[in-house]
């Protein structure tokens, strides 16, 4: 078992695609297509930097360094004033932003006092609040008592007592408290569920329940998912915690690595003093892609059918430029065969390193290619670190 901030990790990934359409049942499958990394990981990766480099940088600077590698991680608003602002100003934001990163600091503290003296630090440059801080720190704390074998009960009982938190709503009775405030017809209702999903305080007590009426690592971050809340910032603090109480297991962690950069990787296996070796990554969804990213898309070769259009347009929502897509020509009658165009493809995927191949699965859906043709045909994807490949040719 693997007690460490993966377990924040995989939590962010798991409730990554249910963010947007909320379960409410614990029973769904844990990576979906839409599973991708977010602001999560990639800021709890931020603080476990600085923790480990404290004598050559800053929280503020490896909080912007992170941020700037993946700009488009899913930064809350309030984070994305804190880029904004000059470094080594201090915003007050009362959210979960400082919560869900702070586990590297549950893990790499020596006592409680240093736990809640770090979790307070790594909050301040964006969420310099009472409740963000001491959300952090109860989130921090409940990791350190973990690993340190304390029980639930001692964990629950130090969170009550230090920060007056309410941690005695029965897991069931709070999961159908927030479905009904989210469903609810009252616009007032509604606003005040939001108000609870953000809160750090509030958050953090959710998580907290979460994670007590759990029975393992999985089931922890499924009774934080189906919350129906902010499922990947409630995983990926409820995550961290059980990961250290629990640990986590192997399976889970070899299915996580799809989805897990190397840099970021790197930085997990320093702080849990693990080996993973990075795997080949699965495409992210089209709301993380930058101008790096090509998608490989199947058409015909008047580009009439198939999704370029798609690939062409600057989606109104996020505003961002992409990329021309990449067409492989599969329906309709097209001069070059299927093998040569995918041996040319291959050849520009060889030679343009910088970019990021998307491989999805072309000619599949439609009939034109079987599994195991599409599998045969494009095998030497799997060869290519600049080609995310879809779960089809890694027989997921
Ligand atoms: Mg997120």
């Amino acid at each position: 078992m693997n007690r460490g901030i993966i377990g924040a990790v995989i939590g962010d990934i798991v409730g990554s695609s249910r963010e947007s359409k909320p379960v409410s049942r614990k029973s769904f499958k844990l990576f979906t297509k839409g599973s991708t990394i977010t602001d999560d990981t990639v800021l709890t990766v931020a603080v476990a930097e600085w923790l480990l480099n404290r004598n050559l940088t800053s929280i503020d600077q490896t909080l912007r360094k992170w941020a700037n590698l993946y700009p488009n991680a899913g930064y809350g608003s309030s984070f994305k004033r804190f880029l904004k602002s000059e470094e080594g100003s201090s915003l007050g934001s009362t959210h979960n932003g400082a919560v869900m990163r702070v586990s590297p600091v549950g893990y790499l503290a020596t006592s409680i006092d240093e736990c809640l003296r770090l979790a307070k630090e790594s909050a301040a440059p964006s969420h310099n609040s009472k409740d963000a801080i001491e959300a952090a720190q109860a989130t921090a704390v409940a990791i350190y008592m973990a690993r340190e074998g304390r029980s639930k009960e001692d964990i629950c009982h130090f969170i009550e007592d230090r920060f007056h938190y309410n941690l005695r709503t029965p897991y069931d009775a709070l999961r159908e408290e927030i479905h009904l405030a989210r469903t609810d017809r009252n616009g007032a209702s509604r606003e005040a569920n939001h108000e609870r999903i953000v809160g750090a305080r509030t958050a953090t007590e959710d998580a907290l329940i979460a994670f007590l009426a759990g029975r393992s690592y999985e089931d922890v971050i499924r009774n934080a998912i189906a919350l129906g809340g902010d499922a990947d910032t409630e995983a990926a603090i409820a995550g961290g915690i059980a990961a250290a109480y629990y640990g986590v297991p192997d399976e889970i962690i070899q299915q996580a690595l799809n989805y897990i950069p190397s840099d970021i990787l790197y930085v997990i296996n320093q702080v849990d003093g693990t080996n993973w070796m990075p795997s080949k990554l699965i495409p992210p969804k089209s709301s993380r892609w930058s101008r790096n990213d090509v998608v490989i898309f199947a058409s015909d070769a008047d580009d009439t059918m198939g999704e370029s259009s798609y690939y062409l347009t600057h989606p109104s929502r996020y505003r961002r430029h992409y990329n021309i897509g990449y067409p492989i020509i599969i329906f309709g009658p097209c001069t070059v065969s299927l093998e040569d165009q995918i041996y040319l493809l291959r050849r520009k995927c060889e030679d343009s390193k910088d970019t990021r191949w998307h491989l999805y699965d072309i000619g599949i859906e439609s009939g034109v290619l079987s599994v195991e043709q599409f599998r045969t045909l494009f095998a030497w994807a799997l060869e290519l670190d600049n080609v995310l490949v879809t779960p089809t040719l890694l027989n997921l």
